[in-house]
């Protein structure tokens, strides 16, 4: 049974008690809203290590790959940098960088949710100007957007198969907090593909409301202002069922209820709807690919060797950094890295392999 320690934890168990079960995108929201609301969960003494954390090759590689699409479409002027969910800026300072030694300076736009993350990000690029939203992002010239580890964080909504049919996955209080089916006759049917609607009673079927609007609206803008976007995050290429939502803190998975705000919520990336909703906008999609064979392709094996010839006291560590990101069985093969360009826009780098 969980404690519910935590001050919102209190306040979620008298909501609903009070008003009824809240879905388990709710839930998500406010709980990932207070997590990352409270400042860095980064690094070794954090929750869990993303990618541009583990080694600058990460941030400057795709920085080069954003130069090389930009130099291939004669260097439009009126760029825009865009990162979303940009956590420390590390991934961005180290991009900008990569990018300015090509005389490619573009301005700099933050969609970003946590006050606490703005502060930080802001000391590694101080000329960032921030957004809550993708829709006040300028309208003025080319996007080039990147989502590295983002959509994971973004609020899930769960149905699960009963044996009366589709109901909302919701999280009820019931001698501690817990989830179910949402009582009553509310039919969900409709919300699951014809593909899954004969599954076994307990079937669980995701998808992200958020991420979807999210990727529509960048998708309109690509397609209307030029640009492209690049996603990189775990998760799945095919529609598949099951729940996908885990708890991470201090780097080990964690009860989603013990103490909601402590601990971070992810759910696996459905990039299969991600490359669909481009499609929708007349975006060429790349991908998805593995991360290993990306960043193989953009060149990961000489970087490390050449910044291991230029410090040879960190030569193991560079090379440690370099598999952690590229081998299957640590990042290499759970990470998917999907993009997605303005049809007038050249096909990007990286994308030449099939799927590992
Ligand atoms: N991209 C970073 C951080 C990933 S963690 C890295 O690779 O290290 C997720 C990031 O998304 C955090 O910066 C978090 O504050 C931000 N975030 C989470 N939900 C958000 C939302 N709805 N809108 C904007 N940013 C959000």
């Amino acid at each position: 049974m969980s404690p519910d320690t935590g001050q919102l934890a209190l306040r979620l168990a008298k909501q609903i008690e009070g008003s009824g079960p809240i879905s388990v995108a709710e839930y998500m929201r406010a709980s990932n809203g207070e997590y990352y609301g409270a400042g860095d969960p980064f690094g070794v003494e954090g929750d869990f290590i993303t990618a541009p954390e583990i080694s600058q090759m990460f941030g400057e590689l795709i920085g080069m790959w954003l130069t090389d699409l930009y130099l291939r479409q004669n260097s439009p002027s009126n760029c825009h940098y865009v990162e979303l969910g940009p956590g420390r800026g590390t991934l961005a300072a180290d991009a900008l960088r990569a990018m300015s030694k090509f005389e490619f300076a573009p301005a700099v736009h933050f969609v970003e949710t946590s006050e606490a993350l703005r502060a930080q990000q802001l000391q590694n690029v101080p000329l960032a100007t921030f957004h809550e939203r993708v829709e006040t992002l300028p309208t003025d010239g080319p996007l080039l957007v990147v989502a590295n580890e983002f959509f994971d964080a973004l609020p899930i909504r769960q149905l699960i198969l009963t044996h009366a049919g589709w109901r909302e996955r919701v999280v009820v209080r019931d001698r501690g907090t817990k989830f179910a089916a949402m009582p009553g006759s509310y039919p969900m049917d409709g919300s699951v593909p014809a593909a899954f609607q004969n599954s076994p009673v307990g079937s669980i079927f995701e998808s992200s409301p958020d991420a979807a609007a999210i990727m529509y609206e960048l998708s309109n803008r690509i397609a209307t202002q030029g640009g492209a976007i690049l996603v990189i995050d775990y998760g799945y290429t095919q529609p598949g069922l099951g729940s996908t939502l885990q708890a991470v803190k201090a780097h080990d998975y964690a009860d989603p209820f013990l103490d909601p705000g402590s601990c971070d919520l992810t759910a696996h990336v459905n990039f299969f709807e991600l490359a669909n909703l481009a499609r929708m906008r007349n975006l060429v999609v790349a991908g998805p690919t593995t991360q290993g064979v990306f960043l193989s392709a953009l060149g990961i094996g000489q970087r490390a060797h050449a910044l291991a010839e230029a410090s040879p006291d960190r030569r193991e560590d560079i090379f440690t950094a370099r598999d952690r990101l590229i081998k299957t069985g640590e990042m290499g093969t759970l990470f998917k890295v999907l993009a997605a360009h303005a049809p007038d826009w050249p096909a990007p780098e990286g994308f030449g392999g099939p799927l590992a």
